[in-house]
């Protein structure tokens, strides 16, 4: 054991055999992996003694915190009792039947049925292929286009990749594949100009349906959307913009998948982020926070309108996953609802912490090197400037994000960098003392920021 409590061994070994994930390896193996021994509650522990707090959930999904007793025992308990069983061929198990159960109380109303998967990119692959079968099964197969929106996330798969809006990840596989349309983003700091937020939500609600009618509604299957935006910089749309759309998808009779990876399981102070909104999906896409990332799982949840179709004029859907319906998935997904219920972590989240840490979030605005500064429920963002008033960015050479973030990691706090705008997303179980040490600790890092755009001459 003892090469493995050794810093810089572990990162030799991990250069000489591990190629990670959204890394360029080359950079990485030139400066070494941080490496992450422990955590508990919000606070991560890393190999060289660092305590850090956890701006991000991990990647957006231990949202009832880390080293929970109550999931760890769950999943042992359940292990115990059955490791593993299928639930294809007429077979089911307790613990699939009980998270079904306990999801349809959960999600709202028209949700009743659920399909298992091992991820959110699965759960988006599912959802292209369930929502063209539907089509198919009411009499209409021309209807197989979808659209989403550029900056989205989506996933990795071919399909979620598709669906997602980065051109840096389409260019490497020949995607997005056929039949998927990208509208613009909502994002009133970069694209809306002298529009209030407000018009800016109703003017790009209007381009989004404006493509589609120029497609075609009646060759359109679904329309997909994060409720905010999370990989793509925490982009939280103006309050007009998805009543609009909503609206006006149901007028065509397009189906609505919100994907609720981020959002939902109280991110935004609801359960679920469409609730937030004011929308009705016909389709949402869980994974991350449904088993607070204890064990890897994903979920569709399907509307009654669809799961109706499906059932009466189907014939067996040719899709599933091994490990769809994972006991040991379905026992951590089964005890994190059981927290988040019995902690009350979403009135916590709307009505406490959520509400507090947005208040002291806003502040960071007022430096001189942010230009505006969001928050719903607990997740977040800020966006640095080179000129608060022209909106101006960075040249991407200098490195701005990447430079916070390291100040972050400095200074005890993980926060994210996408492009030049930090995020956060930190468990639901946070203190409003914890939210005082990362409010804290992330004005020190605009100071550090600041004092390093500065000194390189980059601000205006
Ligand atoms: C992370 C994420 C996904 C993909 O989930 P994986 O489990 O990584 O496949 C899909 N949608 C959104 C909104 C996400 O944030």
């Amino acid at each position: 054991m003892s090469i493995l409590n050794n810093t810089r061994e572990l990162q030799r070994i991990d250069a000489a055999h591990h190629l990670h994930p959204f890394t360029n390896t080359r950079e990485l193996n030139g400066r070494g992996a941080r490496i992450i021994t422990s955590a508990k509650g919000v606070y991560l522990n890393d190999a060289d003694g660092n305590r850090i707090l956890d701006g991000m959930s991990g990647l957006w999904c231990v949202n009832v915190g880390h080293g929970r007793k109550e999931i760890v025992s769950a999943v042992a308990n359940q292990m115990e009792q059955l490791t593993f069983y299928n639930t294809f061929f007429n077979t089911t198990h307790p613990p699939v039947i009980e998270l079904s159960r306990l999801l349809s109380e959960v999600t709202p109303p028209q949700f009743n049925y659920f399909h298992f998967t091992g991820s959110g990119s699965d759960s988006n692959d599912t959802i292209f292929r369930m929502a063209r079968y539907y089509w198919e099964l009411e009499g209409k197969p021309e209807k197989s286009i979808f659209i989403s929106r550029r900056g989205a996330y989506h996933g990795s798969t071919v399909v979620a990749a598709s669906f997602g809006g980065f051109n840096s990840m389409h260019k490497q596989g020949g995607l997005p594949i056929d039949g998927i349309y990208h509208a613009p983003s909502p994002d009133w700091w970069s694209n809306g100009g002298d529009l209030s937020p407000e018009e800016f939500g109703r003017k790009v609600a209007a381009q989004t349906l404006a493509l589609i009618d120029g497609i075609g509604a009646h060759r359109i299957a679904a329309m997909i959307g994060e409720p905010i935006m999370g990989a793509g910089g925490v982009i939280i749309p103006p309050k007009t913009y998805w009543p609009i759309i909503a609206q006006g998808l149901k007028e065509r009779d397009i189906l609505f998948i919100s994907d609720e990876v981020i959002c939902g399981f109280g991110r935004t102070g609801q359960w679920f982020g469409c609730e937030f909104m004011g929308t009705e999906p016909d389709f949402m896409t869980m994974a991350k926070g449904i088993t607070s990332g204890y064990v890897p799982m994903g979920a569709v949840a399907v509307s009654d309108r669809v799961a109706k179709v499906l059932i009466e004029k189907g014939d067996e859907f040719t899709h599933g996953y091994t490990y769809s319906g994972h006991p040991a998935a379905c026992a951590a997904s089964i005890a994190t609802i059981g927290i988040m219920r019995s902690e009350k972590l979403v009135e916590h989240v709307r009505e406490d912490v959520g509400p507090y840490l947005k208040e002291k979030w806003l502040t960071l605005a007022d430096h001189p090197m942010v230009g505006e500064a969001v928050m719903e429920g607990l997740i977040g963002a800020f966006q640095f400037t080179s000129n608060k008033s022209a909106r101006a960015g960075f040249p991407e050479a200098a490195k701005i994000g990447f430079t916070a973030r390291e100040h972050s990691f400095q200074n005890g706090l993980v926060m994210r960098a996408v492009g030049d705008r930090m995020v956060i997303a930190p468990p639901l179980t946070l203190t409003r003392a914890e939210a005082d040490d990362l409010v804290e600790k992330a004005a020190r890092v605009t100071d550090l920021t600041y004092a390093y755009a500065k000194k390189q001459g980059l601000m205006a």
